[in-house]
Formats: structure tokens, sequence, C-alpha cells
């Protein structure tokens, strides 16, 4: 018995690479509605995933609002983190 979708919390999987890499795409509407469900698909059975998502959806709606409020120092080098992190898987 092989459990694909275990415990398994690492982004290692070809399918959680591609989440990260375009998590801001599907959070800003841009994807195709395919391509969209795929991505809530995989999400829904994927809490590393799942809570890339959160964290995203966070920062950008934080960030919307940033013109009015400053953002926390901590959010600020998560962003950054974020920024690497897609960088990496870009490459
Ligand atoms: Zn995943």
């Amino acid at each position: 018995m092989s459990e694909k979708y275990s415990d398994d919390i690492n982004l290692d999987t070809e399918e959680c690479q591609s989440v990260v890499t375009h998590i801001f795409e599907y959070l800003d509407s841009e994807m195709t509605s395919e391509d969209a469900e795929k991505m809530r698909h995989h999400v829904a059975q994927c809490s590393p995933c799942l809570a890339e998502l959160s964290i995203d959806d966070m920062i950008k709606k934080v960030l919307k609002r940033s013109c009015s409020q400053k953002a926390p120092d901590h959010l600020r080098v998560r962003i950054h983190a974020q920024f690497t992190t897609m960088r990496i898987v870009e490459e």
C-alpha cells in the first residue's frame, strides 16, 4: 500500500511546486477556470499548500490596505521569503 497523500508535509511534489508558483495568479483570478479548479482540488487535500494559500491570501489583503496601514515587520519578512521561494521554484 502506498499512500500518496499521507502525512507528507514537504512541498517537493510537482503539484505543490505548481501551486506555489501560480499562487498569486490564482488569488488574482488570472488562471483559466480549469487551472483554478486543479489548484482548488490539490489544495483541498494538501495542508501545506492550503497553509501557503492562506498566508498569501492574507498578505495580499494586507498589502491592499497598506497605503493606510503599515505592514508589520514579521509580515514583510514573510513576503520577502515568499518571493525568494518563488524565484527558486521558477529556476
Ligand atoms: Zn501541495
